[in-house]
């Protein structure tokens, strides 16, 4: 279905720490309004791309583009201005303060009155199944509902990319179907691009237009989740038989 203009680009992208290089000559694109899956093994630098396509660490080498312009080295906040928001696999909530509150993180780069704030709070809870969890401490919500808490926020913040760092870790079976089902809507009607970084390749398979793998920081295979799924090289590094 997806495949729109180029809004992201990674050209030769690395990032070395100390002696690891934990991405390395990574070039990928991420197309509007598609749903683009991110795997591969533990270690294979999928959180370390995300924090460098959002600004959180600066590459070692390579270049980013977003939506046209060279980002490279550009900082989180430059980044988030042009669209671009991103998820932590770890601990992204303010677990002693409230559901809205930590909602309302998300809009604090906008200039916007407390009405139109509280607008969008209400806006992505409904969105996120919280609306009725509103004053609830966030470290006291069920884990699934952290997890939308997570995703609440960065919607806060009104993304053109939102990037997703395994976001269904710890998510029951109809929690799944949730999640995999507001992904569709947000693309659909909000139309949104998303990256996702996820363990759960079935549900990566079932929501994604396209996947790409990576395996000890370097691009091993990418295509239609069918493609990926056969491809023998994802098999021996990551799928198994
Ligand atoms: P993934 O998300 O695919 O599991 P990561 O991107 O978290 O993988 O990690 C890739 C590699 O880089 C791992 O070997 C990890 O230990 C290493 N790494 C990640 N972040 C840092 C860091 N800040 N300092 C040193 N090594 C890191
Ligand atoms: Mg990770």
């Amino acid at each position: 279905p997806a495949g729109g203009d180029v809004i992201l680009r990674a050209e030769h992208l690395e990032r070395r720490f100390g002696g690891l290089t934990a991405v390395s000559d990574f070039t990928f694109e991420l197309r509007q309004g598609e749903i683009l899956g991110l795997i591969g093994p533990n270690g294979a630098g999928k959180s370390t791309t995300f924090n460098l396509i959002s600004g959180f660490l600066r590459p070692s080498g390579g270049r980013l583009f977003l939506k046209g312009r060279d980002v490279t080295g550009a900082s989180t906040k430059t980044i988030s201005r042009l669209g671009l928001v991103r998820t932590f696999q770890h601990h992204s909530l303010l677990s002693e303060m409230s559901v809205v509150d930590n909602i309302l993180i998300g809009t604090f780069h906008q200039r916007l009155a407390h009405e139109k704030r509280m607008e969008k709070v209400r806006e992505v809870a409904s969105m996120t199944g919280l609306a009725d969890h509103l004053q609830i401490i966030a470290g006291n919500l069920p884990h699934g509902l952290q997890r939308m808490l997570s995703i609440a926020i960065a919607l806060a913040a009104e993304p053109q990319i939102l990037c997703l760092d395994e976001p269904l870790t710890g998510l029951q079976g109809a929690e799944v179907g949730a999640a995999l089902e507001l992904f569709e809507k947000l693309r659909t009607t909000h139309g949104l691009t998303i990256l996702l970084v996820e363990h759960n390749v079935r549900a990566v398979m079932r929501a994604c237009d396209r996947v790409i793998v990576l395996n000890y920081g370097r691009l091993l295979a990418e295509g239609s989740p069918e493609a990926v799924s056969r491809d023998e090289a994802v098999i021996e590094a990551y799928l198994g038989r």
